[in-house]
C-alpha cells in the first residue's frame, strides 16, 4: 500500500482531514473511494448525504442571509488571510492531486485566493436603486437578496480556484454552498473548508460532498433536482453543463455554467515574435495545457508561420521540462488521467492522417529533457509537448478542446482570411488571444472573435478582477468583477405609494 501523505510533509495534516470540513462528523457507514495517485481515502458519499448537506445549508441560510454585510467581509478577510498562512500547505496538496508544478499550485492559491479578497471588498457594494415613477405619491426601489443555497460542481484543474472563485462570490452575496468537487481533488476543497470554518463561518455555510466518479451521477441530481437549491453553479465540460442544466429546469433553477472553450491564438505578421512565443508557452503549456482558457488553434500569419515555429520549439525544448510536479525545476507535470494520455495520441493520429506534420515531439522528440530519464516518452500519465504544423479545420485537433500539450499550428493569409475562419464551425467561445501591435486591427478582430475574453499582446487575462465567462456553448454567467456577485443575488422591486 502507498503512503499517506496527509500524515506526512504537511504543516498542519488536519486540514485536509474530513472533519468540520463535512457535514458529518461521522461517515464510517459509507464506502470508501480512493484518490487519484492514492493519497488516501475518502467516505463516497451519496444522493442521501447530498440531501443532508442541502437540509443543513439550507437550515444555515436562514440566519447567515441576515448577516450584516460587515460580518460577512470581517468572515471572508480572515478565511483570505488563514489561505494565505496556508498557501505552502495548499499548494503541495494541490500538487499531490493533479500534478501540477508546485509554482504554479503557488500561483493557484495566490490566485484563488485574491477572489475571497476581492468578494470581501464587494460584501459593501451589493447596493440597489431609486427609480422615479410617473405618480407623485409613488416611489421604486430595489433592493438585492441572496438566493438561497448553492450547489457548486467544479473540475479537477483548478481544484482551489475554481471554488473560491465561486464560494467568495456566494459567501459575500450571503448564499450558503453545497459544493461536490471533482473526484480527482477532493481534499483541496476540504482544506479550503475547514480554513473557512476556522475563520468563524458557521456550520452548513460550507459542505463538502466527495463523491467517487460512480456517484457523480446521483449527486448531480439531486443538487439539480432537490427544490431548497436555489442555484447551481458549475465549471466542467460542455456536455455535462448541458445535462445539468436540463436537470436544473425541473426547478427553474438558476445557472452560472463555465463550460469548454476552444481558444484562437492568433499571431500577426506585423507582431513581434519573441512575445507571441513567450505569450503562447503561457497559454497553451500552463497546467500541461489542461485549462478551459488553453490556446487550441494557434494561428499564425504564413509570412512568418516557419519563424513562428521554429523559435517555438527553440523555447520548448529550452523551457519545459516534465516530470513530477513536486521536484524541483520540473515546470510540466503529467496530464491528469491515462484516458488523457490516450486522447492526445488519438488527436495526433487524426491530424497527421488529414495531412498535418509533427513539427516537434511525439516520437520524433529525442530532443526533449524530462526531469527523470526514467520515464519513458509518452507513458504512463506523462506526454511531452507536441508542436503539429498545417493544422486545417477538418482535424479533431481544430474542431474540439485538445486539453493537453499538443499546439496546433494554423497557416492564415490576411485579417479577412482569418474572421472568415475563426469563428466558422465553432459552437463556443471562451477565451481568445491576439497579438499584433496595429490598433485598428486589435479592434477588430477583438471585436470579431466570438468569445467573452481576448488577451491582446498577453498570454494570460485571468484575474479577480475581470469578468470571466463565455459565449455560445461556453456558458452563461460570468465570475469575479463586479459583475460575480450579481449571479448570487436577486432583484426585488419594492413599489411604495404613499
Ligand atoms: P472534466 O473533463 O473536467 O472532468 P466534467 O464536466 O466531466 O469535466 O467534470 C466536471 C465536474 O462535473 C466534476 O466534478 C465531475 O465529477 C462532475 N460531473 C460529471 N458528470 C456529472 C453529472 N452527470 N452530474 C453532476 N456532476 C457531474
Amino acid at each position: 500500500t502507498s503512503p499517506n501523505p496527509l500524515s506526512e510533509g504537511f504543516n498542519d495534516p488536519s486540514l485536509f482531514a474530513l472533519d468540520s470540513a463535512s457535514f458529518l462528523s461521522s461517515a464510517s457507514h459509507l464506502s470508501s473511494f480512493e484518490v487519484l495517485n492514492v493519497i488516501g481515502t475518502l467516505p463516497d458519499m451519496q444522493a442521501n448525504e447530498t440531501r443532508q448537506a442541502i437540509d443543513l445549508a439550507s437550515e444555515a441560510f436562514e440566519t447567515y442571509s441576515k448577516t450584516t454585510a460587515r460580518q460577512r467581509k470581517e468572515l471572508l478577510n480572515r478565511w483570505h488571510n488563514l489561505i494565505a498562512e496556508n498557501q505552502n500547505d495548499l499548494a503541495r496538496m494541490i500538487s499531490l492531486e493533479s500534478g501540477k508544478p508546485l509554482k504554479e499550485a503557488m500561483g493557484e492559491v495566490a490566485y484563488g485566493n485574491s477572489f475571497i479578497d476581492w468578494f470581501a471588498a464587494e460584501t459593501l457594494r451589493a447596493d440597489g436603486e431609486t427609480i422615479p415613477t410617473l405618480a407623485a405619491n409613488q416611489r421604486i426601489i430595489t433592493i438585492r437578496q441572496p438566493v438561497g443555497v448553492v450547489g457548486i460542481v467544479t473540475p479537477w484543474n483548478f481544484p482551489t480556484a475554481m471554488i473560491t472563485r465561486k464560494v467568495g462570490a456566494a459567501l459575500a452575496a450571503g448564499c450558503t454552498t453545497v459544493i461536490k468537487p471533482a473526484a480527482e481533488t477532493p481534499y483541496s476543497s476540504i482544506a479550503l473548508a475547514n480554513l473557512a470554518y476556522r475563520a468563524g463561518f458557521p456550520k452548513g455555510a460550507i459542505s463538502i460532498v466527495p463523491t467517487s466518479a460512480a456517484n457523480v451521477k446521483e449527486v448531480g441530481l439531486e443538487l439539480t433536482t432537490n427544490s431548497k437549491v436555489k442555484k447551481i453553479s458549475f465549471t466542467g465540460s460542455t456536455a455535462v453543463g448541458k445535462i445539468l442544466m436540463a436537470q436544473s429546469s425541473s426547478t427553474v433553477k438558476k445557472t452560472s455554467m463555465e463550460l469548454g472553450g476552444n481558444a484562437p491564438f492568433v499571431v500577426f505578421e506585423d507582431a513581434n515574435i519573441a512575445d507571441a512565443v513567450t505569450g503562447l508557452m503561457v497559454a497553451k503549456f500552463r497546467n500541461s495545457g489542461q485549462t478551459c482558457v488553453c490556446a487550441n488553434r494557434v494561428f499564425v500569419h504564413s509570412s512568418i508561420y516557419d519563424n513562428f515555429a521554429n523559435a517555438l520549439a527553440e523555447r520548448i525544448a529550452s523551457d519545459l521540462i516534465v516530470g513530477n510536479g513536486l521536484e524541483p525545476g520540473v515546470t510540466m507535470g503529467p496530464l491528469i488521467s491515462p484516458v488523457a494520455v490516450e486522447k492526445m495520441s488519438v488527436l495526433i493520429n487524426d491530424a497527421v492522417s488529414k495531412g498535418a506534420d509533427v513539427f516537434y515531439g511525439n516520437d520524433s522528440n529525442s530532443l526533449h529533457k524530462n526531469k527523470d530519464s526514467s520515464i519513458p516518452l509518452n507513458s504512463g500519465y506523462f506526454f511531452n509537448p507536441v508542436i503539429l504544423k498545417n493544422v486545417t479545420p477538418e482535424m479533431e485537433c481544430y474542431k474540439n478542446e485538445i486539453f493537453g500539450p499538443i499546439a496546433a499550428l494554423v497557416k492564415f493569409d490576411s485579417e479577412e482570411h482569418l474572421l472568415n475562419l475563426v469563428n466558422s464551425n465553432i459552437n463556443v467561445g471562451l477565451g481568445g488571444y491576439l497579438y499584433t501591435n496595429d490598433i485598428g486591427r486589435i479592434m477588430r478582430v477583438s471585436e470579431g472573435i466570438e468569445v467573452g475574453m481576448i488577451g491582446v499582446n498577453t498570454g494570460l487575462f485571468s484575474s479577480e478582477i475581470s469578468p470571466f465567462g463565455g459565449v455560445k456553448e461556453s456558458g452563461i454567467g460570468r465570475e469575479g468583477s463586479k459583475h460575480g456577485i450579481s449571479e448570487y443575488l436577486n432583484i426585488k422591486a419594492i413599489t411604495i405609494n404613499y
